[in-house]
């Protein structure tokens, strides 16, 4: 791009909330004609709220468990009551959570809190990206997440399996829960899909390009999300893992593919990166931001659009 193309450019993007880094930019934003948007936090607002708590396994139809004896500073479960292992089993995951900064985790933190259920310390901590938590708290040693997070530690999900399916259906992040090597139970958040998605999913497809959706969530989770925002389930991509994230994208272009990336989050930043252009949500990480050509200021995936037009308007006004 020109001088001139760069000033331009950027002078527009002040006044339109897109931010652009440097005018060669606007130049790569004109051949766009794949775009992958993450899902949390970009498809969707990335707040969630925790829905459901649900307990599996013995604890659920028995009573059993020992009492409530504290043994080395580590709370035991309660012995009975449906309510009281609800509270026990959140509380642990909370506890857990307390060290992430995941919005999956804040939800879990918040959520114990408005339902009044204590949230302890945490001894040792572990996140482990794209897959959830481990952790030693006063209740025991947690481990929260994808299912393969328990099945790596030889722990057996299938007895979630009824429920998690159930919640991912609806859309939710269904999460099972262990505590000291026993399943316990599942707990589901949920999060809105923003506003404009659709309406801009819609218009990229008019425009003629592919829309793609890229998540490390569950394919069921994924693809109902999809289906909110109209984007084909064929090009859902889901259960990828955050070192992945970028082989996708890569995958695309080598296929002929020139790639819009858009994402908030650390486990972008690679495929932010690769692709042609990459574009950060205005509130996502640092990391996001630092590694894009584009911030969304408005955190409105309409805004893509709006860089996508910038882009031709000013090339063809300079040329
Ligand atoms: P996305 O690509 O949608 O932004 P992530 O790659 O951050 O999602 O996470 C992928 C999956 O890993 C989540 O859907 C969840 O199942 C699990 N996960 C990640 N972080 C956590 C956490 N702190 N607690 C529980 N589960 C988590
Ligand atoms: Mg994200």
């Amino acid at each position: 791009a020109t001088p001139a193309a760069t000033m331009v450019g950027s002078t527009l993007s002040a006044t339109n909330g897109v931010l652009f880094k440097g005018g060669d930019v606007l130049e790569q934003v004109r051949g766009i004609d794949t775009i992958v948007f993450d899902k949390t936090g970009t498809l969707t607002h990335g707040e969630m709220v925790l829905t459901d708590v649900e307990l599996v396994g013995e604890r659920a139809a028995t009573d059993g468990g020992t009492d409530a004896t504290p043994d080395g500073g580590v709370l035991e479960p309660p012995s009975s009551g449906e309510d009281a292992l609800e509270s026990f089993v959140l509380g642990a995951a909370a506890s857990a959570e307390s060290g992430s900064e995941h919005p999956i985790a804040r939800a879990i933190v918040e959520g114990a809190d408005d339902r009044g259920v204590e949230i302890g310390g945490v001894s040792e901590f572990e996140n482990v990206p794209g897959q959830g938590v481990r952790a030693k708290t006063d209740r025991g040693t947690v481990l929260i997440g994808r299912r393969k997070l328990l099945e790596d530690s030889g722990i057996d999900t299938g007895p979630a399996e009824g429920p998690l399916t159930r919640l991912e259906r609806e859309g939710k992040t269904a999460m099972p829960v262990a505590i000291d090597g026993e399943l316990q139970g599942v707990l589901a958040v949920a999060d809105e899909v923003r506003e404009s998605a659709r309406e801009t999913a819609a218009a990229l497809l008019e425009r003629g390009s592919e829309v793609v959706m890229l998540t490390g969530d569950n394919e069921r989770t994924a693809r109902a999300v999809a289906e909110q925002v109209g984007i084909d389930p064929d090009n859902v991509r889901a259960e990828v893992l955050p070192e992945d994230k970028a082989d996708h994208v890569e995958e695309l272009q080598a296929g002929g593919a020139r790639v819009m990336m858009v994402g908030d989050g650390v486990n972008d930043a690679p495929a932010l990166t690769t692709a042609q252009v990459g574009v950060a949500i205005g509130s996502g990480t640092d990391v996001a931001i630092e590694s894009a050509d584009v911030t969304l200021m408005r955190d409105d995936p309409a805004d893509v659009l709006k860089a996508v037009r910038i882009s031709e308007a000013t090339i063809s006004k300079v040329r």
